[in-house]
């Protein structure tokens, strides 16, 4: 019987994959990862269709942590792009450069219009200045930062369509999420008293020649080639527990049959809610808890089109409610190697809950209510189009609904319960990351299991050292 020390991924997404990659370098850990689909990837995977390759929504690779690009460099090798970022917003028929310049706005907007966000501002930084208070939510953050006026015409419209009604949201997500300076900082930048920063807004980024998707893919490859075992299109149906520590999954493979497999140590990548179906004795409120906590889906609507590219920016922002959609983006040009010579493909994607109705349309509906908001932009017209369609993803945006912290922390709790667990990434820590930061968790998560006997102990501590720290760049 082996000695190694196996641990349990349950996951393979970036995080899942970068843990069960690092780990597979040591050849006194056994490494087993437990992934629902028959593919690995989550959110960062890439598909085939009619001689595309299409991302499930936009992706770039950018990165501040120290150390992540020299090490994603090495796994992609020559098949990492760098690419010049290009992104725009479009208002009032108009296309802004995004983060928005202040001499654009001064410029493209009505002279009246600029008059009213630099005065909105202004009562806004009076008041900070005279009495600041802690923001209550996701809305009193950003009118405290950029004054009422951008708030209304830009932020909510946008904080709607992508995560809900930002009355009800924690201001914890526009510090995670909004990197764009305050209009205070737009104003020294343009005075050259302050340097544009690359903290707020990414001049390049590395992408993957043939998808997105490539980044799992050779991380898998990796894994397989270090002995990582993958169990596949699997269902994970529960972790049993001795002495008050998780020492075994029980799950279903591919054929039905119930399996059961003993472990030390578990990366927990999976959506976190999901950790109260997988063990029944937990308390009632964790369970609690898990209820609460809930993810935003994401629908994209693929347009393959027979022309050049149509979008002036690699992506652009719609935040007026007259459009479903909150982004455009185009796979060609992020890498021209993604669509046959002479075609490009346009990705339309949004945020929805269950309830909304575009989750309940089928694909001809859809395919003609957005048809008929993108007349307008005249980006295209119908006779380029070879093919049309969309993809839904369930738990794509976690949501940072008043309230969440408390009850992420209590099922976090369980790390220091049971001691051989620990959440990490975008769903399995309930934390809005990009896929840097997510390699960067993985990474440390398989440091934390080579180094520790009892991996959840000290896990809370580097997140809140690190973890908290991460900022996401536009
Ligand atoms: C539209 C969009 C655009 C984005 N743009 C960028 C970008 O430009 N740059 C960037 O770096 N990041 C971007 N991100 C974020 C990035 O995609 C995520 O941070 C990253 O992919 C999350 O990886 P993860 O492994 O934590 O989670 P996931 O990728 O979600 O992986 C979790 C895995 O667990 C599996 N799973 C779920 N439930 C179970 C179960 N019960 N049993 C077994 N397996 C299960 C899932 O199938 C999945 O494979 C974007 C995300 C979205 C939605």
């Amino acid at each position: 019987m082996s000695n190694k020390k196996r641990v349990v991924v349950l996951g393979a997404g970036v995080t899942g994959l970068s843990a069960a990659y690092r780990l597979s370098q040591n050849p006194d850990i056994e490494v087993h990862v437990f992934e629902k689909e028959n593919e690995v990837g989550g959110l960062c995977r890439s598909f085939q269709d009619s001689g595309f390759i299409l991302d499930y929504g936009p992706h770039k690779f950018y990165t501040l942590i120290d150390g992540v690009l020299d090490e994603m460099c090495k796994i992609m090798g020559d098949s990492f792009l760098t690419r010049d970022k290009s992104q725009n917003l479009y208002l009032k028929g108009k296309y802004f450069d995004f983060p928005l310049k202040i001499t654009e706005m001064l410029t493209k907007f009505p002279p009246h219009k600029s008059a009213e966000i630099l005065a909105s501002f202004g009562v806004s930084a009076a008041k900070n200045i005279k009495n600041k208070t802690e923001p209550k939510n996701y809305e009193d953050f950003i009118i405290q930062k950029f004054g009422k006026s951008l708030y209304t015409q830009i932020f909510e419209p946008m904080a709607n369509k992508m995560f809900g009604n930002p009355r009800q949201l924690d201001p914890e997500l526009a510090r995670v999420r909004i990197s764009s300076p305050g209009l205070v900082s737009v104003i020294k930048q343009l005075l050259s008293i302050k340097k544009v920063d690359k903290t707020i807004s990414a001049p390049t980024f590395h992408y993957p020649k043939y998808g997105f998707g490539m980044i799992p893919d050779r991380l898998r490859e990796k894994s397989e080639a270090n002995g990582v075992k993958f169990h596949l299109g699997v269902k994970v149906k529960e972790l049993k527990l001795t002495q008050g520590s998780i020492s075994s999954v029980a799950f279903e493979d591919k054929s039905g049959t119930l399996q059961t497999l003993s472990c030390d140590d578990v990366v927990y990548t999976i959506p976190m809610q999901t950790i109260a179906d997988l063990i029944p004795s937990l308390s009632a409120e964790v369970r609690q808890a898990s209820r609460f906590i809930s993810f935003r889906h994401t629908i994209v609507y693929y347009y393959l089109l027979k022309s050049q590219p149509v979008l002036p920016a690699m992506w652009v922002f719609y935040p007026e409610s007259r459009f479903r959609f909150g982004r455009l983006s185009e796979m060609t040009k992020f890498s021209p190697y993604t669509a046959p010579l002479g075609h490009t493909a346009l990705m339309v994607d949004f945020t929805c809950d269950d309830l909304d109705p575009t989750w309940g349309m089928d694909d001809s509906q859809l395919g003609e209510l957005l048809l008929d908001q993108l007349k307008p932009l005249k980006l295209f017209t119908r006779d380029k189009v070879i093919k049309s369609f969309s993809k839904r993803f369930r738990n794509f945006y976690p949501v940072y609904r008043i309230g969440y912290q408390e009850r992420v922390e209590k099922i976090r709790s369980l790390e220091k319960e049971l001691s051989n667990i620990l959440f990490a990434g975008r769903l399995g820590d309930f934390n809005y990351n990009n896929s840097d930061q997510c390699f960067d968790m993985g990474y440390k998560a398989a440091e934390q299991i080579e180094k520790s006997r009892e991996v959840g102990q000290a896990w809370g501590e580097i997140r809140h050292n690190r973890f908290e720290k991460y900022r996401i760049v536009d």
